[in-house]
């Protein structure tokens, strides 16, 4: 599958009247063409910041780019003048918020919404444009598509609002779409109704996806690939596959324990990492999840643990994996 994005060594910081805030710190991804890749972590960590960095819709300052390449096609999008990335955003790459409402014009009808979307970027007459819109409310499975075109974005409920996002995102045909947290405002059924609608699209054209969420349980459904973020880096990644059999690193365990499942008693709370990540405006200098993590070691607390590979496409940045940690580990059991 050809590379489509590739994301290299990605540094964002924030400069705030209380410093620098490290918010995106050595990130790296790709995403080929028709996969679906998940970011997943606690809110803060820097999903949404990598999201809306490949966007270049972060305005500096006081956001800057540090360093780092966002490769689209082979082109760097960081040194892109405005112009050129009008282009591409809801061109090329469109966008799918967490809530929808601020999103859509409250006071305009979703008609015009889409049919100017597609005038502007297809360069379609207004009366094609139209044939187009209803086109697109009937595939994301909008009933009625016709005379919906005529309602306000309060007419529609939540899950029906999150369709006529994803419609709107889907009018130029994008190569790529990053919906961010799409579903998190839904409730559960719904949700589950938008993440199916948006895994058969993405069947449908084989457009790529980035999925940002904090739960890992809805990954699993949509995606191919994860990345797990905490504090601004990426510590753990791999298939999906990978990741729910063998998930390593102490934090993605600790997002997997937080699942709910089925089977649970009603009564039993759900599991919960305790602490909070730590402060971007000045990251640890070991290891970002030592505060919190069971399995701390003397060596996390002072020396950052790289991405390694660990087994197949799985990688993970943890000093249990390395082979240091598993002799000295062997040598505690020998001595004891
Ligand atoms: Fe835990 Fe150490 Fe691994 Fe960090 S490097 S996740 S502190 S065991
Ligand atoms: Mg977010």
């Amino acid at each position: 599958m050809e590379k489509l994005l590739q994301i290299e060594n990605l540094n964002v910081s924030f400069n705030t009247y209380g410093g620098e805030v490290k918010a995106v710190r050595g990130v790296s991804f790709s995403v080929k063409k028709g996969e679906a890749v998940a970011i997943v972590g606690e809110s803060g960590c820097g999903k949404s910041v990598t999201a809306k960095s490949i966007m270049k819709l972060l305005t500096a300052p006081p956001a800057e780019y540090k360093e780092g390449k966002i490769l689209f096609h082979g082109q760097d999008l960081l040194p892109l003048p405005e112009n050129e990335m009008k282009k591409i955003r809801g061109n090329k790459i469109s966008m799918i918020f967490q809530d929808p409402m601020s999103s859509l014009n409250p006071t305009s009808r979703i008609g015009d919404q889409l049919i100017e979307g597609l005038v502007k970027h297809n360069r379609m007459s207004r009366a094609i444009a139209l044939q187009h819109a209803v086109q697109l409310l009937e595939r994301v499975g909008i009933p009625h598509a016709k005379s919906r075109l005529k309602h306000y974005p309060h007419e529609f409920s939540g899950g029906m609002r999150q369709r006529v996002m994803i419609a709107i995102a889907l009018a130029c045909d994008p190569e790529l779409i990053i919906a961010d947290e799409p579903t998190t405002a839904l409730d559960v059924t719904i949700q589950a109704q938008v993440l199916t609608l948006m895994k058969k699209l993405q069947k449908e054209t084989n457009t790529s996806i980035i999925l940002i969420t904090h739960d890992l349980g809805v990954v699993a459904e949509v995606c191919d690939k994860v990345i797990v973020m905490y504090a601004g880096e990426v510590v753990e990644s791999g298939s999906v596959e990978e990741i729910f059999s063998n998930p390593t690193h102490p934090y993605t365990k600790g997002l997997m324990k937080s699942i709910p499942r089925l089977d649970m008693d009603r009564s039993s709370r759900l599991y919960s990492i305790v602490g909070s990540p730590p402060d971007l405006l000045d990251p640890p200098k070991g290891c970002s999840f030592y505060p919190r993590c069971e399995y701390a070691m003397k060596v996390c607390k002072d020396y950052h643990p790289e991405l390694e590979l660990v087994s197949g496409t799985q990688q993970s940045s943890c000093w249990l994996h390395h082979p240091m940690a598993q002799a000295a580990a062997a040598k505690v059991r020998e001595d004891h």
